[in-house]
């Protein structure tokens, strides 16, 4: 629900819907006389300050992305290495005692 206030010229109800901090422009037109209206700052503040919190959110999530293609993702291919290299020792273990035995199978 967008902000109201009251129109100093004719008293009219104005909602402010954001597009005067999108233009850059901190007054609106008023829809019943015309005027142009400034746009009163306790009203223009929460919706710069919702703007500022989008942008750290998206910084937010930006320093994530790169945690996790600079920590995550590495310490991942570690684990994945470290597996692969345990998986391969047991191999060669496994090879390693069945060919110490094959002399004595076909004996
Ligand atoms: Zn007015």
């Amino acid at each position: 629900m967008s902000p109201t206030f009251s129109c100093p010229n004719c008293g009219g109800t104005l909602e402010y819907t954001g597009q005067a901090a999108q233009t850059g422009v901190q007054t609106i037109s008023c829809g019943y006389c015309g005027n142009l209206v400034a746009v009163p700052n306790e009203l223009w503040q929460p919706i710069e300050d919702a703007k500022t919190a989008q942008t750290v959110n998206q910084w937010t999530k930006y320093l994530l992305i790169f945690i996790i293609v600079v920590f995550v993702v590495p310490t991942c291919l570690g684990v994945i290495g470290a597996l692969l290299g345990i998986g391969g020792s047991i191999i060669a273990g496994i090879v390693g005692i069945f060919t110490s035995l094959l002399p004595f199978l076909f004996k």
